[in-house]
């Protein structure tokens, strides 16, 4: 009888790339994926730390699985990911004996030799991480995705070597380390090869691929060779940072039509005092400007953002700055959080969390108010449209689908959608997404 696997993954899109990986890995040793952990003999609990709340909830799963191994001691249980991170995991052992194997982020090594050697053995190297990964240059999706996954995530750029005073990811994940692209070009084939449309590049700086590479390409020229990829119809990539966006990428993303025209670009606050204290190396005057030049040169395109309120120090009026270039700029997306201290960051160990709970909170649904209203604005420029939408799966009857721009759009149909790019006539809007139904009668597949 087959053996069974099951994942659960917490935190980013590089986690979930991650977790496709080790389930690539696992496949390709014969396991097969099973929704219910009850049932499996390998568990990866795959974990963020970003904030403490994601912290223990991955504590929280990982206690909740220890009678499944009171009851079966052939179960394998491996924590994998940022509450390992690559400073290794004497610690975690000491506090957690029921768990098998301790993974580093992206690093699904220990697990298969624990299960093909019975011994742990950190794969550091890439050939020999690629080799377990990628058997016969094939990234395997687990049965239940195959044909059915229409957009996937490509890990390009591991680790980070900048230093945000607010952020754990270099400390979890390492320094910035490129991806051969090579690499990279076998997985968006042989995603293609099972029904993937789109592929989204991933990097904590995605704008630093290459960069640590001597003679290779940078990002815009790894989206000129991904662009070639037959199978693949659309290509986005994220997280962007001001500092590192270039002209040629936005070049290479004016002149490739499979690239979306949608950009991921943290500005985390508005005051530069505050920006400074992050160490985030550049101003607001800096972000508007970029801002500009990328409407400018990709007209109609949409700008998703990060931010964090409450950040150490951070007075009313710095807040006012971050409300300012938010109503000012009007951006698609802003992803917000209250600011939370993670140990062994900068700003834990040298300043105080000095704003209160409740000021972070008024601070983050005063600009909650703020996007749901711009983006409702915005969206409202869709009604009447027709707009190209990649539909990805049935959701609750509807068809759920994105556009270019990363709009959600949902259409009622009995036809099959899934994988399809089709026109689409946009009926209804709202902040979050969109209504809309079929121009013209789809393919049938
Ligand atoms: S750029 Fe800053 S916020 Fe982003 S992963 Fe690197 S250190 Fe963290």
């Amino acid at each position: 009888m087959d053996k069974k696997y099951h994942i659960w993954t917490e935190g980013c899109q590089m986690n979930v790339a991650d977790s496709q990986r080790v389930g690539s890995a696992l496949e390709h040793l014969g396991y097969a994926f099973t929704g219910n952990a009850e049932e499996a003999d390998v568990i990866v609990l795959n974990t963020c730390v970003v904030r403490q709340s994601a912290e223990d909830k991955a504590l929280g799963r990982l206690h909740s699985l220890r009678p499944l191994k009171d009851r079966n001691p052939n179960l394998v249980i491996n924590l994998m990911g940022c509450l390992v991170g690559v400073r290794g995991a004497e610690k975690l052992q000491k506090k957690l004996p029921f768990v098998d194997v301790f993974s580093p982020p992206s690093d699904p090594g220990p697990l298969v030799s624990f299960l093909t050697q019975g011994e742990i053995q950190s794969l550091v190297d890439a050939e020999t991480t690629r080799r377990f990964m990628m058997m016969d240059d094939e990234l395997v999706l687990p049965l239940h995705e195959r044909g059915q996954l229409v957009s996937a995530h490509i890990p390009v750029v591991y680790g980070c070597s900048h230093a945000c005073t607010f952020c754990i990811i270099p400390y979890r994940r390492g320094i910035e380390r490129s991806r051969p692209v090579g690499d990279i070009v076998g997985e968006a084939r042989s995603l293609a090869a099972q029904g993937v449309k789109e592929i989204t590049l991933l990097g904590q700086i995605v704008d630093r691929y290459g960069k640590d590479i001597p003679d290779g390409p940078n990002l815009a020229g790894l989206l000129r060779v991904i662009h070639e990829v037959e199978g693949i119809e659309r290509i986005r990539f994220l997280t962007s940072h001001p500092n590192y966006f270039g002209e040629d990428l936005l070049d290479a993303v004016a002149e490739l039509p499979k690239v979306m025209p949608h950009f991921e670009i943290p500005i985390q606050a508005g005051d530069d005092t505050v920006l400074e204290n992050m160490k985030r190396g550049y101003t607001q005057a800096d972000y508007r400007r970029l801002v500009d030049k990328i409407r400018a040169k990709a007209p109609g395109c949409s700008i998703a953002t990060d931010i964090i309120v409450g950040f150490p120090g951070e007075t009313d009026e710095q807040f006012m700055e971050t409300y300012r270039v938010l109503s000012d700029l009007r951006l698609d997306v802003a992803h917000l959080a209250r600011y939370s201290p993670r140990e062994g960051t900068v700003s834990a160990r040298r300043m105080d969390d000095d704003v209160s709970a409740e000021e972070k909170m008024r601070r983050f649904r005063l600009l909650e108010a703020l996007q749901e209203q711009i983006v409702g604005e915005i969206n409202a420029q869709y009604l009447g449209q027709t707009v190209e939408v990649l539909f990805e799966e049935k959701v609750k009857g509807r068809w759920k689908g994105r556009t270019p721009t990363n709009k959600l759009v949902f259409v009622e149909s009995e036809d099959e959608l899934r994988g399809q790019i089709l026109p689409v006539s946009v009926t209804w809007t709202g902040p979050w997404s969109m209504q809309a139904s079929l121009v013209r009668q789809p393919v049938t597949l």
